[in-house]
């Protein structure tokens, strides 16, 4: 077993449980890609067991902080059994949820989403990558799901020096699945969607907005970066007379405009429009055209912590033009899933739009991602969505 000596210090954050060692740490020691290591202090003391990364800038993601641990397959299947089991404790109104997430279940990289009978599995660390032929045969047999999508296509992948890799591992057919949330009906293509096909964690978000919906009976609802229309099925439901979905992707929109056929709501309440949400906004709010509830929520704006200052801009933007464009008494339900702008800042982000915009708003409720796609006390990190329900006063 070959042992990575980490620099004088820099113990103390794997002694917190930390489960990522940046390359800046190691003094020394070096090992395959995916190899497991033997991490230890300055003073030759045992820290932890991980997964060698040589091209990341994250070189080590550890497996176990015990030193009577084994990293085999046994361990690995363990593990795949507790997320699995836990997720079958939570009460998720869904047949599509995420069953793996990565650090929080304590399998560095590795997503693992189940939709219906199918599985779509990322292996996103050298470490996932490493044991993948275990995994897959774990989450085979433990999900009891009959056939497994690979999506290792996700950005992170290059920072880990691995190729790019998608396609059926078991089983194969149409890679389109419908599933069940919340008794609403979506086609998820586990190709060609984003991420593994659908936006899981927003689950009961989507859930909570078709409730506020109702409950403070809101009729014009304007859906920005609808994708394939969840929140506007939402609104749809929660009794909205008109929806107005809002995305740049024209195939996406597509999706959503089936979406509301698929779920037998009438197509005359639900509009849908290819464009540029910032600038949708813009005109919407100069042409006095007022929405009663608002959702935005935009892709990514900062990929690291270096993109945190543009992104904050773009967020300001986005909400400033958004809450010009919402009546008084309307909502705005408002989306961060930039790890990098912590919920604090997200806030301070929202009320200077909301100053600027001349408006004030109660704060009604601060929302994050669905519990199957837990954070960690030690991984506090693994935290990147937030929102925020506010109402203009
Ligand atoms: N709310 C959706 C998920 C949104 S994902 C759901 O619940 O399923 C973000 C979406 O923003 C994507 O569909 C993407 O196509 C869209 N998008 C990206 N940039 C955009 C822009 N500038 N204007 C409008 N939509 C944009």
């Amino acid at each position: 077993m070959k042992s990575i000596r980490l620099k004088p210090g820099k113990e103390r954050a794997v002694e917190r449980r930390h489960p990522w060692v940046f390359s800046g740490a190691i003094a020394k020691g070096a090992a395959d890609m995916g190899e497991t290591v033997r991490v230890e202090a300055d003073d030759g003391r045992f820290l932890a067991w991980a997964a060698f990364s040589p091209a990341s800038a994250i070189k080590l993601r550890i497996w176990s902080f015990t030193e009577s641990d084994r990293i085999d397959a046994a361990m690995i299947r363990a593990r795949i059994e507790a997320a699995i089991a836990f997720r079958a404790r939570l009460d998720i109104r869904s047949d599509a949820l995420r069953l793996i997430h990565a650090e929080a279940d304590g399998l560095p990289g590795l997503i693992v989403d189940r939709y219906g009978d199918v599985v779509v599995a990322q292996f996103l660390s050298a470490g996932a990558e490493r044991w993948r032929r275990e995994i897959i045969e774990a989450v085979m047999e433990l999900s009891g799901a009959t056939r497994l999508f690979e999506r290792s296509d996700s950005a992170s992948r290059k920072l880990e020096g691995l190729e790019g890799s998608t396609g059926w591992i078991t089983g194969d057919g149409d890679s389109s699945v419908e599933i069940n949330e919340h008794d609403w009906r979506f086609h998820v293509d586990v190709a060609e969607g984003h991420k593994t096909g659908h936006y899981l964690d927003q689950r009961d978000n989507r859930a909570a907005f078709a409730r506020l919906v109702r409950g403070l009976g809101y009729a014009r609802v304007l859906n920005c970066h609808a994708y394939t229309g969840g929140f506007a099925i939402a609104a749809l439901d929660g009794g909205a007379s008109e929806v107005v979905s809002v995305d740049s992707s024209r195939p996406a929109l597509a999706q959503a405009e089936a979406h509301v056929a698929l779920n037998g709501f009438d197509p005359g309440r639900a509009g849908f429009v290819a464009a540029d949400a910032n600038t949708f906004l813009r005109e919407q709010g100069a042409a006095g055209e007022m929405f009663d509830a608002i959702v935005l929520d935009p892709p990514k704006f900062a990929a690291t912590v270096k993109h945190a200052e543009r992104a904050a801009r773009a967020y300001k933007d986005l909400n400033r033009v958004a809450f010009k464009a919402l009546a008084p008494g309307g909502m705005l339900m408002t989306y961060s899933c930039s790890g990098a702008i912590g919920t604090e800042l997200f806030q301070k982000i929202v009320a200077s739009a909301a100053l600027e915009a001349g408006v004030d708003a109660y704060v009604l409720h601060r929302l994050e991602a669905a519990p199957d796609h837990p954070m960690t006390l030690a991984f506090p990190e693994g935290e990147y969505l937030k929102g925020l329900v506010l109402v203009r006063r």
